[in-house]
């Protein structure tokens, strides 16, 4: 370590920019010894930037680091969540403009009085499943969040639920959510946000459906995403990863044979449809103000807020029963000011008037055996950044 210390006392490596403080504290913690190749040329001076240990260490000096979203790795001096280029996305705009329009055409196609009520029914009973129980529980607050703890078979199908939602497959989502989740929580400079509008959904409503549904941003100088090796080597979520798409043949396949092409249209093209543009809607209203949501809390220092939505968008004003429906649609997802507040807790409500379906249900998991460990708001470490609020 003596010549490590002597290189990280030269003029040349203490100017490297801002991550001089970093090789201090790397050397006081006696891990780089094997990352440094030393010579007596300061030039030949190589960090090693694979090592990802040392990425990750690195990014605790980075000016756009966030530890509340500690996968996403800014390595680049210049990353930032700003400055990126949108672009129209053909595998993702086919996907959903080939579910809806195959949900369309095949509802008017297929249509017969008779078969309507199971044909909803279907509809309805698929697409509550695989939010509630898939993409919530399971995407959401288990395998992003690790709110709470289960046997790892009910995680997988879990996830297979969520998957089966239609946006994109398991690290896919959880790649998206954190780079949504980081890119939010950037500090605002001289008033403006440091958050691309795609993701804070900041765009008009039409304008951001566009965007979301049909196209991806590219960073300019986007930071790394790292999973961990718990994910990367999980041959379970790596399959399911690569076959997202393909996971709502066998279910087609099923429907099919039971109640024809019927059953297709509502229980796979309506259900993947109604779910992303659910998704991509509910969000939208989550972190723009207006008149349908509320907040409870300020996160000081967040370019972006997210915001309870209160009642159905289209109803302009909250009420009891639009928040009712908003609140068993989406399984209790609908009090995003409340997980931005507590992003790691598993219950979404906190007044004793909001109602948590998703919450709700794990408590009854719980009792079953099913599931332990739920984490809530007060287990979580104190957020200094957070103040309350009634707005
Ligand atoms: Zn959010
Ligand atoms: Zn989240």
């Amino acid at each position: 370590m003596s010549q490590l210390t002597k290189l990280i006392k030269t003029k040349k490596l203490l100017s490297y920019g801002r991550f001089s403080r970093l090789f201090y504290s790397i050397n006081n913690n006696q891990v780089l010894s094997d990352s440094i190749n030393s010579s007596t040329d300061d030039s030949s001076i190589k960090i090693n930037l694979e090592s990802k240990f040392v990425q990750g260490e690195k990014s605790k000096f980075h000016p756009t680091y966030q530890p509340g979203v500690p996968r996403i790795i800014p390595v680049n001096p210049d990353c930032n969540a700003l400055e990126g280029e949108l672009k129209l996305t053909p595998s993702k705009a086919l996907w959903f403009g080939g579910m809806t329009l195959s949900a369309l055409v095949g509802a008017i196609l297929t249509y017969d009085s008779a078969l309507m009520i199971e044909n909803l029914s279907l509809f309805l009973g698929s697409t509550g499943i695989s939010i509630l129980f898939g993409h919530s529980l399971g995407m959401h607050r288990k395998f992003i969040h690790n709110s709470f703890q289960c046997p790892k078979w009910l995680e997988y199908v879990l996830v297979h639920l969520g998957t089966l939602m239609g946006i994109a497959g398991p690290i896919g989502m959880m790649k998206a959510h954190d780079m949504r989740d980081w890119a939010q929580r950037q500090a605002p400079k001289n008033g403006q946000s440091q958050c691309h509008p795609y993701y804070g959904q900041q765009e008009s409503l039409w304008k951001d459906a566009y965007s979301q549904l049909c196209c991806s941003l590219t960073l300019k100088h986007p930071p790394e995403i790292i999973l961990g090796e718990k994910i990367e080597k999980d041959r379970v979520i790596q399959w399911m990863e690569r076959t997202w798409m393909l996971q709502q043949l066998p279910y087609a396949i099923l429907f099919y044979c039971i109640g024809g092409w019927g059953w297709v249209i509502w229980g796979v093209c309506a259900r993947v449809s109604i779910s992303v543009f659910g998704h991509f809607y509910v969000g939208w209203y989550a972190h723009n103000s207006g008149s349908v949501q509320s907040r409870s809390y300020h996160v000081e220092g967040a370019s972006i807020q997210g915001y309870n939505v209160e009642s159905l968008p289209n109803l302009r004003k909250k009420s009891l029963w639009g928040r009712k429906i908003q609140e068993i649609m989406t399984a209790g997802e609908c009090y995003h000011n409340n997980h931005h507040a507590y992003p790691g807790s598993s219950k979404l409500a906190i007044k004793d008037n909001e109602l948590d379906i998703g919450w709700n249900v794990l408590k009854v998991m719980e009792k079953l055996g099913l599931v332990w460990n739920l984490r809530m708001p007060q287990d979580l470490p104190p957020r200094k950044e957070l103040t309350k609020i009634d707005e």
